[in-house]
């Protein structure tokens, strides 16, 4: 017996859709289709692969609107954010178009023969995908993966299915054949569960939380499966008093706030020289309460709803704690909806449960340091290191402590770090592998080397 579960619009409550969710025999039978079709997709030639690839990148720009609404309905992204969310796709897609031509092996010298190296793909990849950035997440991996030549099976997480299973669609309607890439949409403790048990499935791509990611790497180590995961973040925004301090302050909102903070790169623990802490606090509340919290459908919207009930509670528990001080809050509409405002707090010390965890909410905390070797050191008391910023304009430093901060992804005088041309991913417990730019490849290939005797 199939049961159903309802997909919620977080910005007004409403039903978006009833949706089956697979069982673990439904789990199998697609698993088991994406083998099949795997012994035919490694066989394609690399410039229909790569064929395949731009025509599926086309059909999402030529559906971009439509995807776009899908999320703002589904996920409450702001209308901005859930364009630049579809672009990604096609973006993505375009890019790996590329590898298929270009999975270059080496050729190393031997005595006696001739040594090469191939890239070989793994087979059928599992993809696990959060409910917070629900498009990107998931073609940063199927098109990686696809490009290498394995197939590829796919769970949405049951809060944000609807872009992925429309991406399925899509992929059909390019011509890529049945079977290459399946969505499957159930829960995680059953669907993404079996990906990991099932043996077919020879590599799982798991993007979500610190605890989940730890349970499927000692799950995937049983058969050695492959694993790459992407995890969670409490990243440092840095600001010395020698830097633009007006820019990092107006720029500092969108750093954390962005997807209402539910974005693993959130510069969630902001870290700023004394002597420039009142000049960045004045022109940080500004922003703070300039930054537009609105039905996401609009143009001007910067920040929508958070993504349910239950994450909403999760983020509000973090606050009247002791430990913090509510330095100011921006606004944020009544009503129907999962709404909050930007939170800034004003910690105790770096002990404060809020400065210590991943909220994963529109909640920052800002802390002050003296010189740059405190700032390095408070930046990297984290168990986590996937990103972070640093505001200076003295290069040396901007060196120094970007090479010094323990983190997979930093910018220097900007917050933006995720380029899809550019490699993506986290150091210490934020994860294991990169995806995007060329190092993604290495995640979705066996390096294989034959020798060729000549004599
Ligand atoms: P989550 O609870 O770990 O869930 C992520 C995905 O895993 C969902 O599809 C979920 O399915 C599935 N899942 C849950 N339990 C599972 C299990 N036992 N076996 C297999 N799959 C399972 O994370 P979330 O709450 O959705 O997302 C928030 C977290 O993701 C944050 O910590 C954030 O930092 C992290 N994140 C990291 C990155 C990155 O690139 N590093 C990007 C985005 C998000 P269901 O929910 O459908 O049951
Ligand atoms: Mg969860």
């Amino acid at each position: 017996m199939s049961t159903t579960f309802d997909v919620i619009n977080p910005a007004t409550e409403a039903l978006v859709a009833s949706l089956q969710e697979a069982d673990v025999a439904q789990t199998d039978a697609v698993i088991a289709k994406a083998a099949k079709a795997f012994e035919s997709w490694k066989k394609v030639s690399p410039g229909d692969r790569a064929n395949l690839l731009r025509r599926f990148s086309a059909l999402v720009t030529s559906h971009r609107e439509e995807l776009a609404q899908l999320e703002i309905t589904n996920s409450g992204h702001t209308r901005g954010n859930a364009l630049w969310e579809a672009d990604n796709v096609s973006n993505v897609l375009n890019y790996y178009a590329g590898a298929p031509e270009r999975l270059f092996g080496k050729q190393i010298p031997v005595a006696g023969g001739v040594d090469i190296t191939f890239k070989e793909p793994i087979g059928v990849v599992g993809i696990i995908v959060p409910w917070n950035f629900p498009m990107p997440i998931a073609s940063w991996g199927f098109a990686a993966a696809l490009a290498a030549g394995n197939t590829v099976v796919l769970k949405p997480a049951e809060l944000t299915p609807m872009t992925a299973v429309r991406l399925a669609e899509l992929a059909l309607d390019a011509g890529i054949p049945e079977g290459v890439l399946n969505v499957i949409v159930g829960k995680g403790s059953v669907v993404g569960a079996r990906f990991v048990s099932n043996p077919t499935v020879r590599k799982i791509s798991f993007t979500g939380s610190t605890a989940v990611g730890k349970s499927i790497m000692a799950g995937c180590a049983d058969q050695v499966k492959r694993v790459t995961l992407e995890l969670g973040g409490k990243s440092a925004n840095v600001i010395f008093a020698d830097s633009d301090i007006d820019r990092a302050a107006a720029a500092a909102p969108g750093a954390v706030f962005d997807n209402s903070g539910q974005d693993c790169c959130a510069r969630s623990r902001i870290l700023v020289q004394k002597s420039a802490f009142d000049r960045f606090m004045e022109g940080f509340e500004k922003s703070v309460k300039a930054y537009r919290v609105e039905d996401p459908n609009l143009d001007t919207s910067q920040m929508g709803p958070l993504i349910s009930k239950k994450q909403l509670e999760t983020v509000q528990s973090f606050l009247n704690d002791k430990d913090d001080a509510v330095a100011f809050t921006g606004t944020a509409p009544s009503g129907p909806g999962y709404w909050m405002p930007p939170t800034v707090l004003m910690p105790q010390s770096v002990n404060a449960r809020t400065w210590q965890e991943e909220i994963f909410g529109p909640v920052v905390s800002v802390l002050t340091f003296e010189d740059e070797a405190e700032a390095i050191s408070l930046a990297n008391a984290s168990d986590y290191g996937l990103s972070g910023s640093i505001w200076t304009n003295d290069l040396g430093r901007a060196m120094r402590v970007s090479r010094a901060i323990e983190s997979g992804n930093l910018s220097v005088n900007s917050h933006s770090s995720v380029r899809f041309w550019t490699p993506f991913g986290g150091f210490k417990q934020s994860g294991l592998g990169r995806a995007l730019g060329p190092d993604a490849l290495d995640a979705y290939t066996e390096t294989k080397n034959v020798f060729f005797a000549t004599e």
